[in-house]
């Protein structure tokens, strides 16, 4: 019996077992593989064979991970990494020469940025911002060495929504390939492939791991462009770890319920904090006030993990809610079973300019919170002291 449901495919698909039959996946903890005879290895190196040759290049727990995210994601294949930024990095290297030109949305993970702006000058490989709420604009951008569109959504840490359905028509129509950042939803609230992504990248860092403990990146998508980013992986290094992938493999198996809990919280915090007389602002994407509502209700199952506030009173203000926090820790990560607090002016969009903070939503005064699993009065509760 294969099942097509999402919890059943997360805990049930694709299990790589020893001869041993473990019930649950054992760990292979090898760097290389053996083969018996050389005409064996000559054929593995050529292709001819699917047997693992060396961890490096594919690993038993790796490969369960990858194709369990597949499946989640309805792709044809997909290529594991150490972190999620070695998952993008890598898939713009493989994709990208010199001479080529890009679009992003404007507000793309701090990291993601640098790369653009920092290094791809070097490279002679440009890009062009399109604003977040402005999808009108991307087609004025395309040049003739444009290769890709890629964006996030929701975006971090502004939590806008950006239409998939819309920027896919736009790709297909100019020829363009579609890459999605889809991190903050993960496979369980939003599938890009079905709304016409070429390829999605994750880092399962957040909530794929979701307990704070791995980094690890994902990308899946086309096979023939899989192949081209694996290959360009597997020759410069950046894999995923075996245990990395064995903690990530048994992660999936838990992320429908941890989703679930994590959005039910999360709204219950949002709508408990909006019109709080201390905030400017409760952002969440399944609020009826989201000024992208009817896009998050069209492409996502449920709102998601993250909400942001924005605190009346600017960075000093902000900075005495987090110093007040009592339960919710100070710290970059998100996805995490612990709500986790952020000041993205301060901390993870800090190399940004002031003026290109603002372009893209990030405000003195704005908090990211991760809305964790913890019972939701004592979040609540903590939030609402500090904000006293
Ligand atoms: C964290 C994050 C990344 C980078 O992932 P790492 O695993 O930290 O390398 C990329 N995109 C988004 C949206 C993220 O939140």
């Amino acid at each position: 019996m294969e099942s097509k449901n999402f919890e059943t495919q997360a805990i049930r698909a694709q299990m790589e077992r020893s001869e041993n039959n473990e019930h649950s996946a054992p760990l292979y903890l090898t760097s290389s593989f053996v083969f018996d005879t050389a005409e064996d290895m000559r054929a593995a190196f050529n292709d001819e064979t699917n047997d693992f040759i060396y961890s490096r290049y594919t690993n038993p727990n790796v490969n369960e991970f990858v194709n369990k995210v597949a499946i989640l994601e309805k792709a044809e294949a997909g290529v594991a990494f150490a972190s999620g930024m070695a998952a993008i990095y890598t898939t713009f290297m493989a994709l990208l020469k010199s001479g080529d030109h890009l679009i992003s949305c404007s507000s793309v993970f701090g990291a993601t940025h640098a790369i653009f702006t920092k290094y791809f000058p070097k490279l002679n490989i440009s890009h062009s911002y399109f604003n977040t709420n402005n999808v009108s604009e991307i087609e004025k951008l395309i040049k003739p060495e444009t290769r890709f569109i890629y964006l996030e959504t929701p975006t971090n840490p502004a939590i806008e929504l950006i239409d998939l359905e819309v920027v896919a028509t736009v790709a297909k129509k100019h020829k363009l390939l579609f890459i999605v950042d889809n991190c903050f939803a993960t496979p369980y609230l939003q599938q890009p492939i079905n709304y016409g992504a070429d390829l999605v990248i994750h880092s399962a860092t957040k909530y794929m791991d979701g307990q704070g403990r791995v980094l690890g990146g994902v990308v899946v998508g086309k096979k023939e462009l899989i192949n081209d980013i694996y290959l360009f992986g597997r020759l410069t290094g950046p894999s995923m770890s075996p245990f990395n992938a064995w903690v990530l493999s048994k992660s999936l198996e838990t992320l429908a319920v941890r989703m679930d809990r994590h959005c039910s919280n999360a709204l219950f915090i949002a709508e408990s904090l909006e019109g709080n007389s201390k905030l400017e602002n409760v952002s969440y994407p399944f609020l009826k006030s989201h000024p992208n509502y009817t896009i998050a209700k069209k492409q996502m199952k449920q709102g998601g993990g993250i909400l942001t506030i924005t605190v009346k009173g600017g960075y000093e203000a902000a900075k005495k809610f987090l110093d007040k926090l009592q339960m919710i820790k100070i710290s970059p990560n998100l996805g995490d079973v612990r709500s986790i607090v952020t000041h993205p002016a301060s901390s993870t969009h800090c190399k940004l300019t002031e003026e290109e903070r603002l372009r893209v939503g990030i405000t003195p005064g704005l908090i990211r919170i991760s809305i964790g699993l913890e019972t939701k009065e004592d979040i609540l509760n903590d939030i609402l002291q500090a904000l006293k």
